[in-house]
């Protein structure tokens, strides 16, 4: 199991030095700790009551990316990345966060009861349509001293993505949204399909993303992706042994791990791992916190490197 998973990691690593030196993939556009280069095969799940069949099958899709770990030099840390140094790192506390996309759904209010079953608070990055369709469970989510952060209101790709405007209008009506019903106004975001998703490009522009980032950090925000996935949006189903064996295989050596989950009413396994996920972290020295500005972040692509890759291909 250890081999093939190494030599998994070892072709996928040839092939990304390949790729770079072919002039494929910009350099900085490479995760430097081993996100996968490749997108898991895409299945189309069920739709939830709450999002169109198109919308959530781009979503699954996109925020699929398997991520592994390099031990690179003997320094097995793979989550604090270049912006911290091996000292810092090793001297921060092993902290697991767990975050939940996409919801509230039906599944809200059982992980909120394994949550509070195991003392453990998350991180739920919530869209509007789903907000709007059960607040309770939003209200739940709050009293129960969950963070919540802006995932869009409408995690409608092609309406999110066609410009900075027309996302910073999703994302404050989100805001709105939120202040109005449960009083809390999120300075933290997740990005449908993570930051350096690819489906924006289609309606946006390639440079879309790039501009989105600058004017999100500008005006305060924080985002967020992940360096754990839970891979629970591989596939329509995704059984609940593949999604603790992906956070287990794909947390080892990490000491900070922001974990990929989704709340969505088809996603019933992954509310079934959840148990076994917190315990194995647990076992693994993590404590657990939830996301906030001055928490530890994982971004795919930074404002900074985006601009330094824009100068060298321009
Ligand atoms: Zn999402």
């Amino acid at each position: 199991m250890k081999l093939r998973f190494g030599l998994r990691v070892v072709i996928s690593c040839l092939g990304c030095f390949l790729a770079v030196g072919l002039g494929l993939i910009p350099l900085t556009r490479m995760p430097l700790f081993s996100e996968s280069m490749t997108e898991s095969p895409r299945a189309a799940p069920p739709a939830p009551s709450s999002l169109p069949t198109g919308e959530v099958r781009a979503a699954a899709g996109e925020e699929e990316r398997v991520t592994t770990q390099l031990q690179l030099g003997g320094f097995l840390c793979a989550s604090c990345g270049p912006s911290m140094s091996k000292n810092e790192c090793i001297g921060m506390e092993k902290t697991a966060y767990l975050t939940f996309d996409d919801g509230p759904s039906g599944n809200t209010l059982r992980i909120l009861r394994i949550l509070r079953e195991h003392g453990v608070r998350a991180t739920f990055f919530v869209t509007g349509r789903a907000a709007a369709a059960d607040k309770h469970s939003l209200q739940a989510i709050v009293e129960a001293g969950h963070a919540l952060g802006n995932h869009t209101y409408s995690h409608d790709y092609n309406r999110v993505y066609a410009s900075t405007e027309a996302f910073q209008a999703d994302v404050r009506r989100l805001d709105r949204f939120l202040e109005q019903t449960v009083g809390v106004k999120p300075r933290i975001m997740r990005f449908p399909g993570g930051s350096n998703n690819h489906q924006s490009r289609k309606y946006g522009g390639s440079n879309v993303m790039t501009n989105i980032i600058r004017d999100i950090s500008q005006q305060g925000y924080s985002y967020f992706d992940w360096n754990v996935s839970s891979t629970d949006a591989a596939g329509a189903v995704v059984s609940e042994e593949q999604i603790v064996e992906a956070v287990k295989q794909n947390s080892r050596g990490k000491r900070q791990a922001i974990i990929l989950m989704h709340d969505l009413d088809q996603k019933t396994t992954t509310v079934d791992a959840l148990p076994h996920i917190i315990r194995h972290l647990k076992e693994q020295g993590y404590r657990f916190d939830v996301l906030n500005k001055k928490s530890f972040t994982f971004q795919f692509l930074k404002p900074g490197l985006e601009i330094n890759r824009r100068k060298h291909t321009s």
